[in-house]
């Protein structure tokens, strides 16, 4: 069975403190100074879909955002 995940990435609470990039490498800066979503078309996107592999990196960058700017969330699982 596998479990998919989102993170959720609030840019509005986000202050680039950048805990999250040494955590997680999907996690990136982008040009306005601010945590971007790296393997997303756009800045303005802020969700990306994952399976358990992944849920370590993931859970280590939430908990590590100062500003409670990264959400896990289950999406489903198969
Ligand atoms: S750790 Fe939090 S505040 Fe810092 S850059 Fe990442 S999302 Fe933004």
């Amino acid at each position: 069975m596998t479990t998919e995940y989102a993170i959720r990435l609030d840019r509005d609470a986000c202050d680039g403190v950048f805990a999250c990039l040494v955590r997680d490498d999907r996690f990136v800066e982008s040009e306005d100074g601010l945590a971007a979503i790296a393997d997303t078309a756009t800045e303005e996107t802020t969700v990306a879909r994952f399976d358990d592999d992944r849920l370590a990196a993931a859970e280590g960058a939430a908990a590590a955002c100062p500003l409670d700017a990264i959400k896990v969330e289950v999406v489903g699982d198969e």
